[in-house]
């Protein structure tokens, strides 16, 4: 990260002063939150879809006429899941949210690093890859439970035979609604919102920041890259989370 550019150590100040100064702070990342623990985001260069076609691996009426296409993904993807660890940017937002600033996080990342840092007020939107269900009789499994399946081409549910499915929305696929109603209960209440490594391009998850902000809410976005929804921010930090949050952080504690 430049921090030569004094421009952007100033935004960091500026940052830091609104969210010490905040009454009720909301996250909302997504997958660029994560690319600095090694898990590549979607539309990044080597992005997951220039792998796997999001039509054939991600899609919900493709899963249901194909199962084994997603759970192909999803099983390649396991070991890097399994191994992967909470960078700084999730780290920062544990001592946010123990600083009593950050009052609810709300992630579309499905990896479960967040909690794996050690986060507790999580909503995941889009669900977290070490839960599945049956699609028959809503029998709930975690990936413990899964692995002493067999595996290819697909899970059957031991109960009732029917498809066992990874409990992360695919693309088609309705959200939660008790989730999508918490989220945007928290966004509601929110005076800062704090986006995190999104494209804000999956909805309903990209209406959240237009909803804050109708609600009164300033956004500060962090990415490194000039995505849509720049126009929307109060302040737009432009860098790395893993780099940029800690910086944030030491200002608020006066470091
Ligand atoms: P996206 O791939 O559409 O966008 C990622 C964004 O993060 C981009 O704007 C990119 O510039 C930014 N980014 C990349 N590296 C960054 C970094 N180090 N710091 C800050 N920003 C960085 O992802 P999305 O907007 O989250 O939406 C796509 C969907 O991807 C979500 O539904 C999510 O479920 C799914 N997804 C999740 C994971 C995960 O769980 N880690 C990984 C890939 C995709």
């Amino acid at each position: 990260m430049n921090l030569k550019r004094p421009e952007l150590k100033e935004e960091i100040e500026q940052a830091a002063a609104i969210i010490s100064a905040s009454r009720h702070l909301v996250a909302l990342t997504g997958a660029g939150c994560s690319t600095e623990s090694g898990i590549p985001d979607f539309r990044s260069s080597g992005g997951l879809w220039k792998k796997y076609d999001p039509a054939i691996y991600a899609d919900y009426a493709y899963f249901l006429k194909d199962p084994s296409k997603h759970w192909e993904l999803n099983l390649d993807l396991m070991p890097l899941l399994e191994n992967a660890k909470p960078n700084n940017a999730h780290l920062a937002l544990v001592e946010l949210e123990k600083a009593g600033l950050l009052k609810a996080l709300i992630t579309q990342n499905i990896d479960n690093l967040h909690q794996k840092a050690g986060c507790h007020t999580i909503i995941e939107l889009h669900g977290n890859y070490r839960e599945a269900s049956c699609l028959n009789c809503r029998q709930c499994y975690d990936l413990d439970e899964i692995r002493n399946l067999p595996l290819r081409p697909f899970p059957h549910c031991p109960r009732c035979q029917g498809i066992i499915k990874p409990k992360v929305v695919l693309f088609g696929e309705a959200l939660d609604s008790n989730v999508l109603a918490r989220a945007k209960n928290e966004v509601e209440k929110a005076d800062v919102l704090l986006i995190i490594g999104t494209a804000l391009e999956i909805f309903p998850a990209a209406l959240l920041p237009q909803i804050a902000k109708q609600h009164g809410a300033r956004l500060i976005i962090v990415n490194p890259e000039r995505t849509k929804a720049r126009g929307r921010s109060d302040i737009f930090l432009r860098g790395k989370a893993g780099e940029i949050l800690p910086k944030i952080l030491s200002h608020i504690k006066g470091k």
